[in-house]
């Protein structure tokens, strides 16, 4: 099992971080050791002092593929879930001005938090209106639908089997809408898609 998310695949995230809009889907990895499931607690570690959550849609593959056609790719995922794309913005900023690849940053212990529910993906309605969010102490922080994605489902899914074999079990992070902030000791996360509670941590 793989982990693979995208970056800055909504536009007013990528405005809130002054990062440039690409036109090709970010692609980077995370390690399995990154998973952190079943709602256990979220420990900051002791390399950063800026760790931001971001709030993503995640999409179960259910498949195995390689150069998949836009038009088959819902065929290739077959649930949602909601996880966290933990990142240490310090350590990421540092590596960016450098031009170094981000994995210290993005895919350490823990950083990557995922519902233990998955909806079927029959369950949507419209794949492209999807609402979710991540409150903080019960208020939202962040608030996104699919719609605002730059790269929709489908898009990623072929662009990534262009480079990397998709394999049944692999997870797909999304990417995250604006909002993104750092998270402190004692703060409870939570998240949802539509009004389902899907994520509850804490942070210590
Ligand atoms: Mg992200």
């Amino acid at each position: 099992m793989k982990i693979l998310c995208i970056g800055r695949n909504y536009a007013e995230h990528i405005a809130e971080l002054q990062n440039e809009t690409p036109d090709a889907p970010v692609i980077f990895a995370k390690p399995d050791t990154a998973l952190l499931q079943r709602n256990q607690p979220f420990f900051i570690p002791d390399f950063s002092q800026d760790i931001h959550h971001e709030i993503e849609l995640v999409l179960r593959i259910c498949r195995n593929g390689k150069n998949i056609e836009e038009k088959f790719a819902p065929t290739y995922f077959d649930a949602i879930g909601l996880g966290i794309d933990f990142t240490a913005r310090d350590l990421q900023s540092k590596l960016k001005s450098k031009g170094l690849p981000w994995e210290l940053a993005k895919g350490f212990d823990g950083s990557a938090p995922l519902s233990q529910d998955f909806l079927p993906v029959a369950d949507f309605p419209d794949l492209k209106n999807i609402n979710f969010r991540l409150e903080v102490n019960g208020e939202v922080r962040q608030q996104g639908n699919s719609g605002l994605m730059l790269h929709d489902f489908s898009n990623i899914i072929s662009y990534i089997s262009r480079f990397i074999t998709l394999k049944m079990g692999d997870l797909i992070f999304t990417g995250t809408p604006s909002g993104v902030g750092p998270v402190k000791l004692g703060d409870q996360l939570t998240g949802y898609i539509e009004d389902l509670q899907l994520l509850n941590l804490a942070v210590k």
